[in-house]
């Protein structure tokens, strides 16, 4: 065996990155370590910043302060090409009158390689992407999957450490979009090659990241594997983008043993997990499919009147009416393990203390 030396450290840190555009400051102190080989998400709502953060990291924006690093390297005074980092753009920016195999060259030209080494490293990224065969079409004789993989092929052409991803999957319609989705994560994977992507789909960022990002209003709010985010949200702002969340008003009460508190509410007693202060205002978080519906009155729970019962297919939706007129929305995967409820009929509400995360009001 012999003694292997290891790689240089690759990893990005972004140290409090800022950026602004007259008064408006679009990232705001934003730092991050990236874990090499990650598959990152920054996921926000259009106009918190997301876009500006990949700019700055490929170079096309400079930040007004803080610092962009890839391993001992300073990128944030270098040029775009002079980084080993590539963007894909939304648009995929291909040749429409150059065929998939130009395309995929002229991502490779100022690499020196000889006609013979191009075409290799063109066909290896084909087969990357799963279009062999592919060589001689034109980009408009592509569907709209197989556009966007020949974008993903070229954009790796020149095997970048890292790739930013600015909302790939959002020219294509549901069903394709799943489907790549499954298709970018193995690609990645298996280059082992570091990628940023920013999407303002949460379900898109659940289904592709190792962490995702949170942005607000240009600051990272909360960064973590989407289980982390969407069970222990940092605020009602993370809860409410990851998912459908109930968010109830209450007053912290005693500690009870194993973390649990009890949270008094305008429609009773709830049991929740989380910190704070006994007597401080807080919010409770529960996510509809963790509230059970029971037909039966009189059970352990809070009781309130059932106003929508909605089938849909593979679960069944809820709206309940408490006592106080508040209404809280909950789903029941389908089939259900007992009697469905009828609309108008008084049910128990249970509501699982560690599905009840309390929130700062
Ligand atoms: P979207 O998903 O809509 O692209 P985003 O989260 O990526 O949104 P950015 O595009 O980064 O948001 O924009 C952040 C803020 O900065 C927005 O308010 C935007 O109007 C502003 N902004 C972005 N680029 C510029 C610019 N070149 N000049 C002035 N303001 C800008």
């Amino acid at each position: 065996m012999h003694a292997s030396t290891p790689l240089p450290d690759q990893r990005l840190r972004l140290e409090r990155v800022t950026k602004r555009f007259s008064a408006h400051t679009a990232v705001d102190a934003v730092s991050l370590d990236l874990a090499e080989g990650e598959f990152f998400c920054l996921l926000g709502p259009s106009g918190c910043g997301k876009s500006t953060l990949l700019r700055m990291v490929a170079g096309f924006e400079t930040p007004d302060s803080g610092a962009i690093r890839l391993g001992e390297t300073d990128l944030t005074a270098l040029p775009p090409h002079r980084r080993p980092v590539n963007m894909m753009f939304q648009s995929y920016a291909l040749f429409p009158h150059m065929s998939v195999a130009a395309n995929l060259a002229y991502g490779l030209k100022g690499l020196g390689l000889s006609r013979a080494q191009s075409a290799g490293r063109v066909k290896d990224l084909l087969r990357l992407v799963r279009l062999e065969g592919f060589e001689a079409r034109r980009p408009d004789k592509l569907s709209g999957g197989q556009r966007q993989r020949v974008a993903l092929a070229r954009a790796l052409a020149r095997e970048p450490r890292l790739l930013l991803l600015d909302e790939p999957l959002g020219a294509l319609d549901r069903a394709l979009r799943e489907e790549t989705q499954g298709e970018l994560r193995a690609i990645q994977r298996r280059l082992g090659t570091s990628f940023i992507v920013v999407t303002h789909d949460a379900e898109e960022a659940m289904a592709l990241a190792d962490r995702i990002g949170v942005m607000e209003r240009g600051r990272l709010v909360q960064v973590g594997p989407a289980r982390a985010l969407y069970e222990r949200p940092a605020s009602r702002y993370v809860a409410g983008l990851l998912g459908d969340v109930n968010l109830i008003d209450g007053r912290l009460g005693r500690a009870e043993p194993g973390g649990i508190r009890s949270v008094e509410t305008a429609f009773g007693l709830l049991r929740a997990s989380g910190e704070g202060e006994a007597g401080n205002a807080v919010v409770i978080a529960v996510r509809p499919e963790r509230l059970i519906v029971r037909g039966e009155e009189g059970l352990h729970g809070l009781s309130g009147l059932l106003t929508e019962a909605t089938f849909l297919g593979d679960r069944i939706r809820y709206r309940v009416e408490m006592a106080n007129g508040t209404t809280l929305r909950a789903s029941a995967a389908l089939p259900a393990p007992g009697p469905i409820p009828a609309v108008g009929e008084t049910v128990t509400l249970g509501v699982p203390a560690e599905s009840a995360w309390i929130l700062p009001a």
